[in-house]
């Protein structure tokens, strides 16, 4: 299938707010191995999303609405649908005992204008709406299947969770199903990645494999059309294994792992515990670790250390440390790691020290790092040069800490 996304709302035209609608939609329908081909942004306005529609439907065969489903005047969208395609609009029941119960159990009545919301097309597949008012729908009609969502983000993702996938997912009449897997690189460009894959990519139709260039890391995505779930994952196997054997050595997780959550798995695997020691990140490794589920088993604590003083204060590094090798040092990410680990009882310390930028720091050019990692036996130093903004290097450089723990 090949779609469009048609976003309905002046104010996306306006550029009062962005079209995240749009990319979200387009975001899970990979995930179905459906195309998508256009976005397209249109005004409330009849004449004009009509004029869309007509467009749209010369070149594709799914048409996903965001937004217009509302009450009010300026919310169009099923109404020039129906008028265009001459499609009767009809009450859905069961849609409209929903916006009834909303409006009685608050002791209010109906509007005419409320009850819009729970209009549908005749022989539609009715969207129940599980975090607001209006109903989507779903419409075949002469070769183009046209699906209508909510324009609130939050009632558009659950629609798209609990009623768009899975009836994409059901009306796959050829009996082909699409399943898909993401690969997920870190330490090679999207350019060279796809050098060293190149033939593979453009010869390769089952599954085909898409890459796609993320923040500080690249993913591809592999996604087979199968007849049943086993031959679907051979498939998938056999691809990952000659995606493996040429840039194996780049590849840290799937589907929606991180660096992050790679690092507390790896460390959950041994039983470990770790705390960290922070100056050039402030705090934002700890922050990134614990922001994923079950960071609590791994994560003993951390020290913020930025002044040299605090450093040594707080961490034991010794002052002959800091003033023969500098804070930016081999020595100083070493003390900091053991010292850090010392002082939260965990089995490993992580230590990070560098220059963030814009200038650079005892005599070092921007960007250069030290991750020092004690595990009671030893501490392993690690120096990277890191590239881009002061913003860009502190975020890089808490992911190269956890790349760090995956070595
Ligand atoms: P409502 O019942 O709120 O009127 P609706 O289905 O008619 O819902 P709209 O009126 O088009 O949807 O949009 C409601 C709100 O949802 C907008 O004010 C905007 O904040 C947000 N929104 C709409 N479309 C998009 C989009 N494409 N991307 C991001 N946000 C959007
Ligand atoms: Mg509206």
């Amino acid at each position: 299938m090949n779609a469009e996304i048609i976003a309905v709302g002046t104010e996306l035209l306006l550029g009062q707010i962005a079209n995240t609608n749009g990319q979200h939609i387009s975001s899970r329908l990979a995930n179905h191995g459906v195309n998508v081909y256009k976005h397209t942004v249109v005004g409330d306005n009849k004449k004009r999303i009509q004029q869309a529609i007509i467009e749209a439907r010369k070149h594709h065969d799914l048409i996903i609405f965001t937004g217009g489903l509302g009450p009010t005047e300026d919310d169009l969208t099923r109404e020039a649908l129906s008028e265009l395609i001459q499609v009767p609009l009809i009450y859905d029941e069961a849609a409209l005992e929903h916006v009834e119960q909303f409006f009685t159990s608050r002791g209010r009545t109906v509007s005419e204008a409320n009850k819009k919301q729970a209009l549908t097309f005749e022989g539609a597949h009715v969207f129940h709406n599980h975090a607001g008012l209006a109903c989507g729908s779903a419409l075949e009609h002469e070769g183009v299947l046209y699906c209508l969502l909510p324009g609130p983000p939050r009632e558009m993702r659950t629609m798209v969770e609990r009623e768009l996938e899975p009836y994409l997912a059901t009306m796959n009449t050829s009996g082909n199903f699409f399943e898909s897997r993401v690969l997920r690189f870190y330490g090679i460009g999207e350019s060279s990645l796809e050098a060293k894959l190149q033939d593979l990519i453009s010869a390769q139709t089952n599954p085909t494999i898409a890459p796609l260039a993320g923040e500080d890391e690249v993913t591809l995505r592999l996604t087979v059309t199968e007849t049943n779930t086993a031959r679907a994952k051979a498939l998938l196997d056999a691809t990952e294994q000659e995606i493996y054997a040429r840039v194996g050595k780049y590849l840290y997780g799937f589907d929606n792992d991180s660096l992050y959550s790679k690092a507390l798995e790896e460390l959950a695997c041994t039983k470990s515990t770790i705390a960290t020691a922070e100056s050039i990140t402030g705090g934002g490794l700890a922050s990134s670790l614990t922001s994923i589920k079950g960071a609590s088993q791994v994560v003993v604590g951390g020290f913020v250390t930025y002044s040299n003083d605090a450093k040594v204060s707080q961490l034991g590094v010794r002052q002959a440390t800091i003033d023969t090798y500098g804070a930016v040092s081999e020595q100083c990410a070493k003390e900091m790691a053991e010292g850090v680990r010392d002082r939260c009882g965990s089995t490993m310390g992580i230590a990070l020290t560098g220059v963030a930028g814009p200038d650079e720091l005892e005599g070092l050019p921007v960007g250069t790092l030290f991750i020092g990692v004690a595990d009671g036996n030893e501490t392993a130093v690690f120096k990277r040069v890191l590239s881009g903004t002061r913003e860009t290097i502190r975020r890089r450089a808490a992911k190269e800490a956890c790349h760090v723990l995956l070595l």
